[in-house]
């Protein structure tokens, strides 16, 4: 995961720690080296140079730590900018709001919005709670099949969807369901298409309206790095999403989906998936992933 941005890192920071002083001469070509890479990882450039000014402002003039070389405090300010930048602290999903609980799963078709809905049920089933899968993707009836595959194997009980049914009516009954099952949390995996459309923001939006959901969650396929940034602005814009889930992140993806889309969106992302297993899931620390990202 985000190699080639690590790879290039590593060496500007090699480079800085045979430095005995930071000069502003060398703090410059160091963060020249920052900027290429990030740009090169798919950053936006916008997200770029803020990061870029604010890592700059801190390292210049900044009395060096006796503990660290100033190399090392070069790295300590890029890794702190970089956990502000995607968030400062990992945010957790609402469950509050309702009972039962309802989140509602939204994305592209593609982004891996179904297998998510399995993993989120595992991870929640983790922590206590007791999750119920609603497939309300009434055009597809391989997708709600999957789901139903899914809840079969994972053992967490799914709502009898039909594709006669109004999703926003599915939302509505299932949650109903939902309590007499004895469950806590209902997941509700919408409709996804290739491309966003009114049509299915105002889908979206009748579900929101009748079931009102604790917490609404764009999926977002990592590997489609700026495409991903720019449909998470899109879906922020019509549904005031409460976070985001990106997955593929065990791809080759270069890393700027995940450096920009807090930036450009506004909302942090929660989760992110690291696989097509049930349990390649994980809650997103943005201090985890600057070091990750550091190498
Ligand atoms: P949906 O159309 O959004 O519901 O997408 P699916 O859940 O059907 O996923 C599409 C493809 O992406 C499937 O082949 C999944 O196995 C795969 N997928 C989903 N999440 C991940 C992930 O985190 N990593 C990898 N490598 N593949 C994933």
């Amino acid at each position: 995961m985000f190699e080639s941005l690590s790879d290039r890192l590593g060496s500007v920071f090699k480079k800085l720690k045979g430095q005995g002083k930071l000069s502003e001469k060398n703090i410059q070509d160091g963060l020249k080296e920052v900027r290429l890479a990030l740009l090169e990882a798919d950053v936006h450039y916008k997200v770029v140079k803020t990061l870029i000014a604010a890592i700059k402002e801190r390292a210049v003039g900044q009395e060096v730590l006796e503990s660290l070389t100033p190399g090392q405090q070069v790295v300590k300010i890029v890794n702190e900018e970089l956990t502000n930048l995607m968030g400062g602290a990992n945010e957790e999903i609402n469950l509050g709001g309702g009972h039962p609980a309802s989140i509602m799963l939204v994305g592209l078709q593609g982004s891996g919005k179904t297998t998510t809905a399995g993993k989120l049920a595992v991870y929640l089933r983790g922590q206590g709670r007791k999750p119920y899968l609603v497939p309300a993707d009434v055009y597809r009836p391989a997708a709600i099949e999957q789901l139903t595959k899914i809840g079969k194997e994972l053992s967490i009980p799914v709502y009898p969807s039909d594709t006669d049914s109004k999703p926003e009516k599915i939302a509505e009954l299932a949650r109903i369901k939902c309590a007499q099952e004895g469950c806590d949390t209902m997941i509700l995996d919408t409709a996804g298409r290739l491309h966003i459309d009114d049509e299915l923001m105002a889908e979206l939006g009748r579900i929101k309206a009748t079931t009102p959901p604790s917490d609404i969650l764009l999926v977002a396929d990592a590997m489609t790095g700026q495409d991903a940034v720019n449909m998470a602005k899109a879906f922020n814009d019509a549904m005031d999403v409460g976070g985001v889930i990106l997955t593929k992140m065990d791809g080759d993806a270069r890393g700027g989906a995940a450096l920009s889309i807090r930036s450009i969106t506004g909302k942090p992302i929660k989760f992110i998936g690291t696989g097509e297993k049930s349990n390649a899931f994980e809650a997103f620390h943005p201090n985890r992933m600057a070091s990750r990202i550091l190498g």
